[in-house]
């Protein structure tokens, strides 16, 4: 084991998808610290305050230890043993899939499961159910970063490195703050640039964050005007000479339209739609055509949008109209939001996807997986995405649910609805670690999950590294990992739904085993893997796809992988990256008289998601104590309010009880809260009750970076 003392297990961080590599130092039977792997390339040993505390996120005290169940509601649920539980499981949904079909049930899991526990899903609904239902937070996340790539570039494949950090002359930043959301990439940003002075960092964000803070140019545009902004500053590159037009002629297609298309967005049209100055829209403009080496960032400020893909798509143009991409330092990076969102579009573990990139739309790519999985076809039609699942729900068109690793109940937009939806459903079921999430109290069956440094399997990260993740200690009470679960719930329903043969398609003894079936499914493909096995990653480390049979760990083979699309092939069906004419949208909901303030909310610096884990720890308060919702000074003095007051926040969605902070940081008319607050902080679901549930028509990931709200002192 590589790097690891003695009494330590290499393993990655569960939190954000730089993917650190970390030791867990433990007994045996109890976690006693961490510490960054040394050895692993995402971090070279340095690990941030979430990652650094992780061990005293470890203990049992909030764990779920053994099933519980309920036969009916507004009963208690009650300790049951695995079998029973099992049973119960695979009986009810077998028989809601009687009454209503296959679309009647569906999965909704997390970007936070391993790789193998993903495929074990996406194989028990597409393969053996019979539905593509489906889906996963990963939606609320990347999922608009998935359509932009496969839009443009042809495949769900972010094309750059970390290394990327150190050879780029300017990195456009847009709609993502890394200081506090991915700090351990930040850092090597930072350090980057101290060693390079000349290097020009861009920030797009409405807020004045701290990434924004350490920008040459911070471009505050209003929310929902990226795309605009976008357009304009290829409208500059093609005025001022500074698109390389023999690259787009010899490896894009589609360019004229999009030319066309920007032709009028001059920088003053745009600094108008975007709130910012004409100028800094050509300095922006002109900073990224002249670096020798340019690349972008991207994150949730562009992917939670009703145009989320077309934004992606506009900031990736820029990349092709410069020809700089598949270069060190170039290209369009998106940066993963969680740990294993990138592992979940690997394994098909979607709605609208298949295993290794296959389109569901695409009659040989589903008898392929067919094929692979030994049963007669996959559903041509595709599932339920999470916004969609949730409304069919409380239509009565979903009646059995089974949720896992994730919490609906607090993170969801429109709320209300999401707690109505399960509420509705005849079953829910709720395979997770820890007790008393807000989506427990709807659940009729719980199955305790193990977790971070009790599960065996893989991750990827943001720079497509896959890296094994270990078990160092046994998981606590009756916690199983999450695959074990799926395959005995796989196996239980087999025969129950006429289809007992299909039993023997969840055999498996390990989650390596799982590992080599999604392996061997990945075979000729743009990710294919055919080269990796377990012991390969443990014995030479993590390591980035594609990697096919017979590479190489090192040497050009690695060099090749850093970065793809060097030879100017991509990965459409001609080789030619393809440009997308954008719509310029603005953002969904409006706002106005009675709801004049714009919010917006995003990670905090030590806080992760629903806080089920890292709000165990009593030192990761110290940044942030309470949710606040931060105003500008003087927002806060015309509404004769002073920092800390309370007051409550009212949207079309619903009503929170806050306290206002005065934040410079913030244009005029915008509010910003932190996501992660949940009913033990408020008192009520979450900040997302505040959030609506309009979606990109492309990418189906809902417009959560923005509300329209007011507030009113209390
Ligand atoms: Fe964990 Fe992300 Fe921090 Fe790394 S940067 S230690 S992966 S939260």
């Amino acid at each position: 084991i590589r790097a690891a003392a003695p009494g330590e297990t290499p393993a990655t961080c569960p939190y954000c998808g730089v993917g650190c590599g970390v030791l867990i130092e433990h007994d045996g039977t109890r976690i006693t610290g961490v510490r960054g792997d040394p050895a692993h390339p995402a971090n070279f040993g340095r690990l941030c305050t979430k990652g650094s505390t992780l061990h005293l996120t470890a203990g049992h005290d909030t764990r779920l230890l053994y099933p519980e169940y309920r036969a009916r509601r507004g009963e208690a649920r009650t300790r049951m043993g695995w079998d029973a539980a099992i049973d119960v499981a695979a009986q009810r949904f077998a028989d809601v899939i009687a009454e209503h079909g296959p679309d009647a049930v569906a999965f909704y899991i997390s970007g936070q499961l391993l790789t193998e526990d993903y495929y074990v899903f996406n194989k028990a609904m597409k393969g053996l159910i019979g539905s593509n239902n489906v889906d996963t937070n990963s939606r609320l996340c990347m999922s608009s970063a998935v359509a932009a790539y496969k839009a443009t570039l042809g495949a769900d494949a972010p094309p750059c490195c970390y290394e990327d950090f150190d050879h780029a002359d300017t990195i456009l930043i847009a709609g993502a703050n890394p200081a506090w959301a991915h700090p351990v990439a930040f850092r090597r940003i930072e350090e980057a640039r101290a060693r390079r002075p000349g290097m020009k960092i861009v920030v797009v964000d409405p807020r004045r964050t701290d990434t924004a803070a350490m920008a040459d140019l911070h471009l505050a545009i209003l929310p929902g005007t990226d795309v605009w902004l976008f357009d304009a500053m290829l409208h500059v590159l093609l005025r001022d000479g500074l698109a390389d037009e023999a690259w787009i002629a010899a490896h894009t297609e589609g360019f004229e339209a999009l030319r066309a298309h920007v032709h009028g967005v001059s920088p003053a049209v745009a600094a108008a739609v975007c709130g910012v100055a004409a100028e800094d829209i050509v300095t922006a403009a002109r900073w990224w055509g002249e670096a020798p080496a340019a690349l972008s960032l991207w994150c949730q400020g562009l992917n939670q949008s009703t145009h989320g893909t077309h934004n992606g798509a506009a900031l990736i143009a820029l990349s092709l109209a410069t020809g700089k991409i598949g270069r060190p330092g170039c290209g369009p990076f998106s940066l993963t939001g969680q740990p294993n969102a990138m592992g979940g579009r690997e394994v098909g573990g979607l709605a609208n996807l298949l295993p290794a990139h296959r389109d569901l739309a695409n009659p040989a790519h589903r008898a392929e997986v067919a094929r692979l999985w030994g049963v007669d076809s996959v559903p041509s039609e595709p599932g339920l995405t999470a916004v969609e699942l949730f409304r069919a729900a409380r239509e009565g068109r979903v009646k059995a649910i089974w949720i896992a690793c994730t919490n609906p109940a607090q993170s969801m937009p429109e709320q209300a609805l999401v707690h109505e939806a399960l509420a509705a459903c005849d079953f829910v079921v709720l395979q997770e670690a820890f007790a008393g999430t807000e989506t427990a109290a709807f659940a009729d069956l719980v199955l305790p999950a193990a977790a971070w440094g009790e599960k065996e399997g893989t991750v990827t990260n943001s720079e497509r590294r896959i890296s094994r993740v270990r078990a160092a200690v046994p998981a606590p009470g009756e916690a199983r990992a999450d695959w074990r679960i799926v395959c005995d719930f796989a196996r239980a329903l087999a025969p129950r739904i006429g289809k007992p043969q299909a039993a023997a398609m969840f055999a498996y003894a390990s989650a390596q085993a799982i590992f080599a079936e999604h392996v061997a499914s990945t075979a000729g493909r743009d990710l294919d893997i055919t080269g990796l096995d377990y012991s390969l990653l443990e014995g030479e480390g993590p390591q980035q796809w594609p990697f096919p049979a017979g590479a190489a760990v090192d040497g050009a083979d690695a060099a090749a992988r850093a970065r793809l699309y060097a030879d100017g092939r991509f990965a459409t069906p001609n080789g030619r990256a393809r440009f997308v004419v954008p719509a310029r949208a603005l953002t969904a909901e409006k706002t106005g008289v009675r709801y004049p303030l714009a919010l917006t909310s995003g990670r905090l610096r030590d806080q992760w998601h629903g806080m089920s884990r890292s709000g165990k720890v009593a030192r990761l308060y110290g940044h942030a104590d309470e949710a606040r919702i931060e105003l500008h000074p003087q927002e806060l003095a015309r509404r004769g309010l002073v920092d800390g007051d309370l007051v409550k926040v009212s949207s079309r969605h619903g009503e929170l009880v806050l306290r206002v902070a005065a934040a410079s940081a913030l244009r005029h008319g915008m509010a910003f809260v932190g996501m992660h607050w949940g009913r033990r902080a408020l008192n009520s679901a979450g900040i997302n009750l505040l959030f609506g549930g309009a979606c990109d028509p492309l990418s189906k990931q809902p417009e959560l970076k923005h509300a329209a709200v007011r507030i009113e002192p209390v």
